[in-house]
């Protein structure tokens, strides 16, 4: 289903380039601007199982992006610029913003360096449990449980499955089912309950998970300090906002908040929401972000920006680079915004 899904939108984006429909597009769906979602920057790594590769870019893909943005004349802001030119409404120059996801450490090792090459900013959101050293990322967990399981046995629905995950096409089957499942369960301690269960069974450390990925606090500080670099938040647990109370939500966001500005002494004005998607963000988290004191808020529903997107400072959208699609024909699509248009039903601005 998910190969299925992949190779539609490869043949959307083929199309989008080889009918040269985005052009026709661009003036209609480009916007002012685009902040585009990253999370790892990293060489391939080898294997035929790598079910969360979407989350990952080459630096040689980041930077044939930069060198695209640059040839265009476009401007590569922080978060901060693009809000001041929002509600400046100054859209004489168009502009894109680098944002990434989670803290990974190799936003420092491999996109840092490459951002520099262009003197292009860079804002990474932090979720404070993953800098603590103390989060879960069951996404990865269930990844390394099924690499190294031929076969996991699940209660899905009241009903133990035994899924085979003895080849890499019959492991990323059972990974997409599984994924499916746990993002269905109703809380959050479900998701860890479940994870912490294949965890224990097939012999994998889920709590280093995030300290071998990310980076700590001590970490965090030298590269916060970098002038290229800015730090959001991306709340303190990564859990599903949508599925907490509205006080466990706004907690998340403020203390989340409080802890990175505590551990590295600047202030944290703009956020990311985790997933970011419809069932992860909607108007409740929108406005709670606003009560939090956040100057802008990023989701992960595809668009550009618009001069109307002024009023939708937390619902802000983002044009994904996906790991799976790391073509440079598709650059010019992707700025066009045909891509996005494409994928969100054609809409300008989608903040509801
Ligand atoms: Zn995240």
């Amino acid at each position: 289903m998910k190969q299925l899904r992949n190779n539609v939108i490869r043949a959307g984006l083929e199309a989008l380039y080889f009918t040269g429909a985005h052009h026709l597009l661009r003036p209609i769906f480009s916007g002012v601007g685009a902040i585009f979602m990253l999370h790892h920057v990293r060489p391939p790594r080898d294997g035929e199982f790598q079910p969360n590769h979407h989350l990952e870019v080459t630096p040689e893909f980041l930077r044939s992006m930069l060198s695209h943005l640059r040839a265009r004349g476009i401007d590569i802001i922080t978060m901060d610029e693009l809000h001041r030119r929002l509600i400046g409404r100054n859209f004489s120059r168009r502009f894109a913003c680098f944002t990434f996801d989670d803290g990974y450490r190799d936003n420092r090792d491999f996109a840092l360096p490459v951002m520099r090459e262009f003197d292009a900013p860079l804002t990474v959101y932090v979720a404070s449990d993953f800098a603590e050293g103390t989060g879960r990322m069951w996404w990865i967990a269930l990844e390394m449980a099924i690499a190294r399981a031929s076969s996991i046995e699940a209660r899905i629905g009241g009903v133990t499955a035994r899924l085979d995950t003895s080849t890499p096409a019959a492991k990323q089957a059972a990974f997409d089912r599984l994924h499916h499942w746990l993002r269905g369960l109703p809380g959050e301690h479900d998701v860890q309950r479940e994870i912490a269960a294949l965890c224990a069974h097939h012999g994998v450390d889920d709590a280093a998970i995030c300290r071998e990925l990310c980076m700590s606090w001590d970490e965090l500080k030298p590269f916060a300090d970098d002038p290229l670099v800015t730090i959001g938040a991306h709340i303190i647990t990564h859990c599903n906002l949508a599925k907490q109370s509205e006080e466990i939500a706004g907690h998340e966001m403020a203390i989340s908040r409080a802890r990175i500005e505590d551990a590295l002494r600047r202030p944290v004005v703009h956020l990311a929401y985790p997933y970011g998607d419809k069932i992860a963000a909607g108007g409740r988290e929108f406005a709670l972000a606003r009560a939090a004191g956040f100057k802008t808020a990023v989701t992960t529903r595809p668009g550009m920006i618009f001069a109307g997107s002024a009023g939708h400072l937390t619902a802000l959208p983002r044009v994904s680079l996906n790991g799976n699609y790391q073509d440079v024909r598709i650059l010019p699509v992707l700025t066009s915004g045909a891509a996005t248009a494409m994928w969100n039903g054609f809409r300008r601005i989608d903040a509801a």
